[in-house]
């Protein structure tokens, strides 16, 4: 989810690196699950989520539509987003009130209560203040506290993920009929419909990226 909101409003107002310590620790959110919940609109989904969910459930873009992801509109694109039951909670949460797919959980789930700021192409960490209920947190690595092996190769698909969503966002706002849908027929199929092998992730995302920028320049 995506908000324009004043950064020193939301959190410490501090910006943080992967190597950098925030107070995050929560006990493993020893009996609470409130952020699996309350989650409202907000679990967009990326290709590495979806690469994670095909790897790990041992089934294809179309399997998990209508059963884990649904698609909506954001900003003129579509994109999945995690189903959510009829009072928004995550169909992941099981009856103990633990997140059941833990191991291969999306990257939003990984990253609260932080949150990411775009800024000149690259992004920031920052600390949500407001949103996780635990009292007396602990500090805890920011690479620790995400859990995602090779992360710095994971930091660079996020941030060319957002920024090639931001620019066919932006081309949204001056197409329209046609011109759109083929676009989002584009994107869908290129990144989420056409399945990846389980090697390196990331190399397949960079070959499908590289010629979704050549596409958006030409
Ligand atoms: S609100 Fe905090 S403690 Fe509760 S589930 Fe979310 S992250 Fe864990
Ligand atoms: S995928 Fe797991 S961590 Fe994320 S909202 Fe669902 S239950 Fe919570």
């Amino acid at each position: 989810m995506e908000r324009y909101v004043k950064i020193e409003d939301i959190s410490d107002g501090k910006r943080y690196k992967s190597n950098d310590m925030a107070k995050l620790g929560c006990n493993e959110c020893e009996g609470c699950s409130e952020c699996c919940h309350n989650v409202g609109e907000s679990i967009i989904l990326d290709p590495w989520d979806v690469y994670m969910l095909e790897t790990n459930l041992s089934c294809g873009f179309e399997g998990l539509l209508g059963k884990y992801l649904e698609l909506k509109v954001f900003q003129g694109v579509i994109l999945p987003y995690l189903l959510l039951d009829e009072k928004e909670g995550c169909h992941f949460l099981n009856e103990e009130g633990r997140c059941s797919i833990h191991g291969f959980r999306p990257g939003f789930c990984r990253l609260f209560p932080l949150g990411r700021i775009y800024e000149n192409g690259s992004f920031s960490y920052f600390l949500q203040t407001q949103e996780c209920k635990k009292e007396r947190r602990t500090k805890v690595k920011i690479s620790k506290w995400l859990g995602i092996p090779n992360l710095s190769s994971y930091e660079k698909f996020i941030c060319e993920w957002h920024y090639l969503v931001k620019d066919v966002q932006e081309l949204a706002k001056q197409m329209e009929g046609q011109g759109l849908k083929e676009w989002n027929l584009y994107l869908l199929q290129a990144f989420f419909a056409a399945p990846y092998e389980e090697r390196d992730f990331y190399m397949q995302f960079g070959k499908r990226y590289e010629e979704a920028r050549k596409r958006l320049d030409s």
